[in-house]
């Protein structure tokens, strides 16, 4: 089975700006989500895990710098057999109060030209109106014209709401590239953020005036994800990102399936797309391949199981349609 993971975050070492309040909040934050569900997300594992072990799992370098690389991000997809990877930068330029971004695109281009058949640039020109969103449009223009990035991030966690009109030029700008945008939407993980700029309600505006930008939503809306359902009902451009899915679900529970079997009904099979945002790795892998409806949740709900064709969209070719990209062969 083809798998192309969606989001996966490379971020250099940070200890240039670790100093910084909000810095510190943040990583106070992260350890709160990482205890709260990365445990969970690997099947089988109920036990609190060290975060030695978690910067394993989630592909960090262990020692006193997490740093990242794109080398770093191929090893751990080959240990976990996934063949491609989106790759994006982490902006959180008002974290360090405008220092500097997490990771800038142009280091996120040097990482990952080195490996054009297996990882896809996906730039972040981000936040759009503190940097000026005419300045973000012609970063973006030269990141898709000269540098070979294939598709947008949108974070409006430390923005502003996805609906804002004040954006129009950019997603306009998108869409005549003819690229995808993918945006965080549901609840903010990180400080500072405003979870109620990425209510899934707010895409309604963008979907109807830019009908032909296609869109995927991240981490399924959640925990607003029967609003992220309906919009994806409505808009055939809007797509549904299941990452993190296995840290929301508590791995394989029935909530887990409940989220997946909702998001399939509403969305279809050929608009849900698998990816991580921790990085390509065995646990999630393993929830990919495994997942499955259970007999008396289908019974309990009137949901279908997960047929193989549609873990294969799921998977990767929904992904692969999406970037107009044609899936390598894979046993
Ligand atoms: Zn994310």
């Amino acid at each position: 089975m083809f798998i192309f993971d969606c989001e996966c975050h490379l971020v250099p070492a940070a200890s240039d700006i670790n100093y910084f309040p909000f810095y510190k909040m943040n990583q106070i934050a992260l350890r709160g989500t990482l205890r709260a569900t990365v445990p969970l997300m690997l099947y089988g594992i109920q036990d609190r895990m060290t975060v030695e072990e978690m910067r394993k799992m989630t592909r960090r370098r262990i020692g006193k710098e997490p740093g990242e690389s794109g080398a770093a991000l191929v090893e751990k997809m080959d240990e976990a057999g996934v063949q491609m990877a989106c790759v994006l930068p982490e902006s959180f330029l008002p974290m360090s109060l405008g220092a500097r971004m997490m990771s800038t695109n142009g280091w996120l281009a040097q990482e990952i030209e080195k490996y054009p058949d297996r990882l896809v640039g996906v730039c972040n020109v981000g936040p759009l109106i503190s940097r000026g969103v005419k300045n973000a449009v012609w970063e973006l223009e030269y990141l898709v014209q000269e540098r070979n990035f294939k598709a947008v991030k949108l974070y409006p966690v430390d923005d502003v709401p996805i609906n804002d009109e004040r954006l129009w030029p950019y997603y306009e700008k998108i869409q005549q590239l003819g690229v995808p945008l993918f945006i965080h939407t549901g609840y903010s993980w990180c400080i500072p953020g405003r979870s109620a700029n990425c209510l899934p309600w707010l895409l309604e505006d963008v979907c109807e005036a830019f009908p032909g930008l296609t869109i995927v939503a991240y981490h399924m809306g959640y925990p607003f994800t029967d609003a992220m359902n309906m919009c994806a009902m409505k808009y055939p451009n809007l797509y549904i990102g299941t990452s993190l899915l296995p840290g929301f679900g508590h791995g394989m529970s029935v909530r887990a399936q409940i989220l997946l079997a909702e998001a399939m009904m509403y969305a279809g099979a050929d608009r849900i797309v698998w990816g991580t945002d921790l990085g390509a790795n065995t646990g999630e892998v393993e929830f990919l391949k495994r997942f499955q409806i259970s007999e008396q949740v289908r019974r309990d709900y009137g949901y279908p199981p997960i047929s193989e064709e549609d873990r294969a969209k799921w998977a990767g070719l929904n992904l692969a349609g999406i970037l107009k990209i044609t899936p390598p062969q894979v046993k």
